[in-house]
């Protein structure tokens, strides 16, 4: 028996603690390849997709309808408007879709949506860069399009935040939470059609008066998983300009596309 009392193991310095971090992730990327977030084969990046998986992928490049983010056959000239637009104008200014909302594309915001696959949302965050870079570069501000706290709740987490987190991590530009709300939880939208939707989710949205500074005067850029008619995103985009934003641009990961839109011979 010794009377030296029991040396105390000091606390992990905040270094110590991301060193420590840094060296785990390492070694649980050694033990576990990273994998395509589709359909698990082995690749070389974490949070990516296999070619294989990324060949099925329908990419929406430009030329596109300057309001709705529509691919054009061809190029109609900087600003063009596809005739959907001109008949029915967006109360946003500019949208933009990644990728048609196909079936490897389902699978990918479902695997975020319902199984929390982060590492999906990372790979969809990432495909929204190009597509969006011009409404990246010139907004203030990014907002997730928002989940009911009831089903954000069972659901865990919110699927679009994700998507806007990273894409804020990797511009630099501000994310924010907690200004655009939802006031109501509004019935599944499957299976309705454009005019329910619309009734569906009109004043379901709300900025609370306090949150309101953080967008007065600025530049919004709303992010989603999917655009199917835009009525989630223009009841959002309708919120945020009566609260006082200069301008909404809407960027989702997928946009549901008609055949002639998808340059599908029927
Ligand atoms: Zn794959």
């Amino acid at each position: 028996m010794t009377d030296e009392p029991i040396a105390e193991i000091p606390p992990l310095s905040q270094r110590g603690q991301a060193a420590a971090r840094w060296l785990w992730r390492g070694f649980v990327d050694w033990i576990t390849p990273p994998r395509c977030v589709a359909c698990r084969t082995e690749v070389t990046e974490g949070a990516s997709l296999c070619l294989a998986c990324w060949q099925t992928l329908t990419f929406i490049d430009e030329p596109v309808c300057e309001a709705m983010g529509t691919p054009f056959d061809y190029d109609q000239g900087e600003g063009a408007l596809s005739p959907a637009a001109i008949a029915e104008p967006p109360p946003w200014q500019r949208a933009r879709g990644a990728v048609a909302f196909t079936e490897t594309a389902k699978h990918l915001v479902h695997l975020l949506k319902y199984n929390d696959m982060h590492e999906a949302g990372l790979a969809m965050a990432r495909m929204m860069l190009g597509p969006g870079r011009k409404l990246i570069a010139d907004c203030d501000v990014i907002l997730p399009v928002p989940l009911h706290r009831k089903r954000l709740w069972r659901r865990r987490f919110n699927q679009a935040a994700v998507l806007a987190q990273e894409i804020s991590r990797v511009s630099g530009k501000p994310y924010l939470t907690d200004v655009l709300l939802r006031q109501m939880v509004t019935r599944s939208q499957v299976g309705l059609t454009a005019e329910e939707r619309r009734k569906n989710v009109r004043r379901a949205f709300a900025v609370p008066p306090e949150r309101r500074p953080a967008i007065e005067g600025r530049r919004v850029l709303l992010v989603d998983d999917v655009r199917t008619t835009g009525a989630t995103a223009a009841a959002c985009a309708e919120t945020l300009m009566a609260a006082g934003a200069a301008g909404v641009d809407v960027l989702s990961f997928a946009l549901v596309l008609t055949p002639a839109q998808l340059h599908i011979e029927a």
